[in-house]
């Protein structure tokens, strides 16, 4: 059964447990969960020493370091709300974040990059202290260079002296934190989502919500050995993918965290053979390079007993690939950040169906509504919009009455992405809504046109949006960038898919790039493309 508890009973269960197992490395050091538990209680006191009560936001702006696993479980255990920041946001992005959800202590590395951004800040941001940790100092010299670090004598700098602390300064405060009444109902994260069209929006995910999904996550791994397993952390924790179904699902499992600060490759490989990792989660770009290098290297990875694929869909042909090349399953699974994220996941002891998403995770249900009538309930095998009512739903965004009303129906979270169930309830998801391109009147889904595309062997990456079209209103244009050693023109890719798609989902054109831009998680992202091929229509027909 599913047991809503606050996330910092999850580590202290944990801790309780499993005291001297290892709960985290970093770059050569290992914490054990007593080490863990101990620097979180410090942490802890030293925020409450900072002012930081019961609903005060404080902002994590890490790295996965071990300050990032420190802080979210202290913040959460003072009783505060964690607010997620990406660390490559540029100061307007920071701001506006810091200012909706009223956050007024942020922790940072000491990265000049990141703590001139937030120091820069002006003052009416709100935010009140920052605390700085010696990321830096744990980097190995030759890593080191490549930083600007931000200097601590600058901490005395008296414009900032009385904003900003040190991370020793604050973990000398001397424990133990004052205990918070806190209930499994209270708010414990804003998770920001959904740049696309308009402002980000911050989806309140309470105690329950993030330990449930932990949970969830954990039961659809029955081979799971708790207290044994090796997790993989590659994904950045300030994206709600990693922050509950790696951080959250590994404290909850006892398991050890191989802490990544960023994707780099050459150290992925490295640490896949030397760290042994048990559970990898990465996005589907991910997989893709890494099965690249394991073809050139010809090595495997015996440690890995299984791999996770989410936050987009995995194309069949790099699933394969890389459980060819690394002897490794990966499974798919689905879900969104109003989600907590975890809806469905295909059980890695089960059966796993090509191009599902796999079943609904426990106690949560999934309905396909009509997409002109949502509210319609479609039957097996038809296709509408994937709607999820579960313990895991957010309770709405923060400051957003009109936004969160319209993301629910009768109850259920609207998730924007189309699909349907089979009968014997495996979730495919088709498409993203939100992608649709509308070409003469008939719905062309990009997912459709660019699995095509994978089928071609040159091809590696593929991108598919819509472009205005002056006969048919919009037209799909494909951009593909080719694997390594493969030539191939856009003619001869535009030619290969005549007898895979319709004739209305043909692109117009079919673009050869070196690369293709990606989200900060590693996503390929149609919004930059979109936004250099609108920039390009304007520029041609405001010409004379
Ligand atoms: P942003 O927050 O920048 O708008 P986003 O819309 O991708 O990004 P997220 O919550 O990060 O928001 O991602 C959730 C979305 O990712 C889902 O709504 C779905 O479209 C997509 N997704 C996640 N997993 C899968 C999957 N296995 N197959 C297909 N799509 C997926």
């Amino acid at each position: 059964p599913l047991e809503p508890m606050t996330v910092s009973a999850m580590l202290d269960n944990t801790a309780a447990r499993f005291s001297d197992r290892p709960a985290m490395s970093f770059l050569g050091r290992r914490w054990t969960y007593g080490e863990l538990a101990d620097a979180v209680g410090r942490a802890a006191a030293g925020l409450q020493s900072l002012g930081v009560r019961p609903g005060d936001r404080v902002g994590l702006c890490l790295p996965n370091t071990p300050y990032y696993v420190i802080f979210y479980y202290a913040a959460l255990k003072a009783g505060a709300v964690v607010v997620n920041y990406n660390p490559l946001y540029v100061a307007r992005e920071l701001h506006q974040q810091i200012v909706d959800s009223a956050t007024t202590v942020m922790i940072v590395p000491d990265l000049a990059a990141i703590c001139d951004k937030v120091l820069g800040l002006p003052p009416d941001s709100g935010l009140k202290r920052v605390v700085v940790c010696p990321f830096a100092d744990a980097l190995p010299a030759t890593k080191r260079a490549a930083f600007t670090v931000f200097k601590r004598s600058l901490l005395a700098h008296p414009a900032w002296s009385e904003q900003v602390v040190s991370y020793r300064t604050l973990m000398a405060q001397g424990g133990p934190a004052a205990p918070v009444a806190a209930d499994p109902s209270d708010l414990a994260v804003l998770q920001y989502t959904g740049g696309t069209t308009g402002l980000p929006k911050g989806a309140m995910l309470t105690h329950a919500n993030l330990s449930i999904n932990a949970q969830q996550t954990l039961h659809h791994m029955p081979s799971m050995r708790p207290g044994e397993e090796r997790f993989m952390a590659i994904l950045p924790f300030f994206h709600v993918f990693a922050m509950t179904s790696v951080l959250n699902a590994s404290i909850l499992a006892g398991g050890e965290l191989i802490l990544h600060p960023r994707f780099e490759i050459d150290a992925v490989m490295r640490s896949l053979r030397r760290d042994k990792p048990t559970i990898m989660h990465a996005v589907p770009t991910i997989y893709n390079a890494i099965a690249a290098r394991a073809e050139q290297h010809r090595v495997t990875f015996p440690s890995l007993r299984l791999c996770v694929s989410g936050g987009a869909p995995l194309p069949a042909e790099i699933r394969e690939r890389f459980q060819k090349l690394t002897g490794c399953r990966v499974i798919e699974g689905y879900g969104l950040t109003e989600a907590s994220p975890v809806v469905a996941s295909n059980p890695p002891d089960g059966e796993v169906r090509p191009g599902s998403v796999g079943i609904v995770v426990q106690g949560t249900q999934v309905e396909i509504r009509g997409i002109d009538d949502i509210r319609r309930i479609l039957p097996p095998g038809e296709r509408g919009e994937i709607c999820v009512r579960g313990p895991q739903v957010m309770q709405g965004y923060l400051n957003r009455e009109a936004e969160t009303r319209a993301v629910f129906v009768d109850g259920g979270l609207r998730t924007g992405d189309a699909g349907y169930l089979d009968p014997d309830g495996y979730l495919y998801v088709t498409d993203r809504l939100k992608d649709l391109v509308i070409c003469s009147g008939y719905n062309v889904y990009p997912r459709v046109i660019e699995d095509a595309l994978y089928e071609h062997p040159a091809v590696a990456e593929a991108i598919v949006i819509g472009i205005p079209d002056d006969y048919r209103g919009q037209a799909p244009l494909a951009f593909v960038t080719l694997r390594p050693g493969e030539a191939a023109d856009g003619e001869t890719l535009r030619d290969f898919l005549r007898d895979r798609v319709s004739p209305i989902e043909l692109p117009v054109r079919v673009e050869i790039r070196d690369s293709l831009p990606k989200t900060l998680i590693g996503k390929l992202s149609r919004k930059e493309l979109i936004a250099e091929m609108t920039a390009l229509y304007a520029k041609q027909t405001s010409q004379p």
